[in-house]
C-alpha cells in the first residue's frame, strides 16, 4: 500500500495557518488534519475534536508517559501535542497528513521522520502579525504579552523550514501551500 506524506505547517499565532490549512484540506479529499490534544481552555467557537482535543493536565501526562504523542511542546503555560495513532494510522491508509503545531514540535518530527515536509507560514509583516494577536481579543494581558514574544521567537526559526509562505492573501498563500504538495509528489513519482 502506497504511504501517504507527512506535512509540518508552523508559523506564529496570528500568521494564519488555521485558516490556510483549512482551506487546502477542502481542496483535497486524500488529506488529513491532525487534530491536536492541549491543556488549554477551549476559546469561544471552539470545538472538541475538531479544533482541538481538550484535555487535563493529568490526561495530557498519562498520554505521553505511554508514548502516545508524536511530538509535544508546553507553550505558555500549557501542553500541546500531536496523538500518534491517528496520524500513522493516515499514513498506512496512503493519505498525506498535516500536522499545524509549533517549531518545537516541528523539529521532533523532522528528526523523527526526516522526509517529513515543513512548512513556514509568514505573516506580510510584524506590525500585522502584532494587530492580528492583539485583534483576536481572547486572552488576558499576561497571556497576550506572553503570545507576543513567542511570535517574535517563532519567526526565527522560518529559515530552518524546507519552505517559507507569506500570507499577503490567504487564498493565494493556500494555492502555494498546495503547489508545495504537488512539487513533493512529484519527486515520488
Ligand atoms: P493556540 O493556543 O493559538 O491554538 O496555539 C498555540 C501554539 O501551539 C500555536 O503556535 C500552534 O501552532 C501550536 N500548536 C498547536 N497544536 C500543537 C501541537 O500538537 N504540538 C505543538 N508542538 N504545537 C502545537
Amino acid at each position: 500500500m502506497s504511504k501517504g506524506k507527512l506535512y509540518v505547517i508552523s508559523g506564529p499565532s496570528g500568521a494564519g495557518k488555521g485558516t490556510i490549512c483549512k482551506k487546502v484540506i477542502e481542496a483535497d479529499v486524500n488529506i488529513r488534519l491532525s487534530v491536536s490534544m492541549t491543556t488549554r481552555d477551549p476559546r469561544e467557537g471552539e470545538i472538541e475534536a475538531v479544533d482541538y482535543f481538550f484535555v487535563s493536565r493529568d490526561d495530557f501526562e498519562k498520554l505521553l508517559s505511554e508514548g502516545g504523542l508524536l511530538e509535544y511542546n508546553l507553550y505558555v503555560n500549557n501542553y500541546y501535542g500531536t496523538p500518534r495513532e491517528q496520524v500513522i494510522k493516515w499514513l498506512h491508509e496512503g493519505h498525506d497528513v498535516i500536522l499545524e503545531i509549533d517549531y518545537h514540535g516541528a523539529f521532533q518530527v523532522k528528526e523523527a521522520y526526516p522526509e517529513a515536509v515543513l512548512i513556514f507560514i509568514l505573516p506580510p509583516s510584524v506590525d500585522e502579525l502584532k494587530a492580528r494577536i492583539i485583534g483576536r481579543g481572547s486572552e488576558s494581558e499576561e497571556t497576550l504579552k506572553k503570545r507576543l514574544e513567542e511570535a517574535m521567537n517563532d519567526l526565527e526559526q522560518a529559515d530552518k523550514y524546507d519552505y517559507c509562505v507569506i500570507n499577503e492573501n490567504v487564498d493565494a498563500a493556500a494555492d502555494e501551500v498546495q503547489r508545495i504538495m504537488n512539487i513533493e509528489r512529484s519527486k515520488e513519482a
